[in-house]
């Protein structure tokens, strides 16, 4: 259950320091040589960020595509969103963990994971045109017809996903269960905000390779001998104002 989930008024009002401390603005500290920070904004504000996160991994689980992406893309600031306390909190100090081990290199400072429910509020969560791109890995299958609703991809999600998406950027998306992958195909391929980008396109890719390969589920399918269907989306410019 999320009945006790918070969510922030804003992505503004978030802590982002506290989730990527390497990446806090040093440019502030200017405000506070001359006095001009008052006693009540160093409690409230959170700290200045140098960079906004650019990727989210939706329903990330242990973690797998984060770790494995950090290195890869170590200048974008990575956010797993995961609904189970444990499941973040693992996620939480694995990342803390490898940052330490690499403290030389400053690898894994780039990621991080929040418990959300990532159906809710997503915009409370990251600014109009923020993200280039969004994963959707396994996500659970919701096989009955009236449990279908409580799938992370709809017409009402798209459009959420649209909102906090550039023109451009890119929704990723994996699944072993070939009814949802055409239910994902289906819904994206509906919405005005997105087309399917090509498979050969997409061929090598490495955010593809790792979203195969390094998931924990993706593991799983492999271990089994399952098929992998995966499918891209591109956000599409919005039309100009009539
Ligand atoms: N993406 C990982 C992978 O590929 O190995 C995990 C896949 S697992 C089948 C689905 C994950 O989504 C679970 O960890 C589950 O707790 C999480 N989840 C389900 N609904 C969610 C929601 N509304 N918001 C955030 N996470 C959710």
């Amino acid at each position: 259950s999320d009945h006790d989930l918070t969510y922030p008024e804003s992505p503004d009002v978030m802590d982002w320091g506290q989730h990527y401390p390497a990446f806090i603005e040093q440019s502030g500290s200017a405000s506070i040589e001359n006095g001009s920070r008052s006693e009540d904004q160093d409690d409230v504000s959170p700290p200045k960020m140098s960079k906004q996160i650019e990727v989210a991994d939706i329903g990330c689980g242990f973690g797998g595509l984060l770790f494995a992406l950090a290195p890869k893309l170590p200048d974008t600031l990575i956010l797993g969103l995961e609904i189970r306390t444990s499941v973040t909190e693992f996620v939480q100090e694995k990342a803390k963990a490898l940052r330490s081990q690499n403290a030389a290199t400053g690898l894994y400072n780039n990621i991080s994971c929040i418990r959300a429910n990532a159906m809710k509020f997503l915009p409370n969560f990251f600014h109009k045109a923020q993200l280039s791109k969004i994963f959707l890995c396994f996500p659970d299958p919701h096989f009955k017809a009236r449990k279908h609703k409580q799938r992370i991809v709809s017409t009402s999600l798209n459009s959420e996903y649209a909102f906090v998406m550039k023109p451009g950027g890119r929704v990723y998306t994996i699944t072993d269960v070939e009814d949802l992958h055409l239910w994902m195909v289906e819904h994206f391929e509906a919405h005005p905000s997105f087309e399917r980008v090509k498979d050969d396109e997409v061929e090598g890719e490495v955010c593809v390779e790792v979203m195969k390969t390094e998931t924990e589920e993706g593991k799983k399918v492999e271990r089994n001998g399952g098929t992998k269907y995966v499918a891209i989306f591109r956000r599409l410019e919005d039309p100009p104002w009539p």
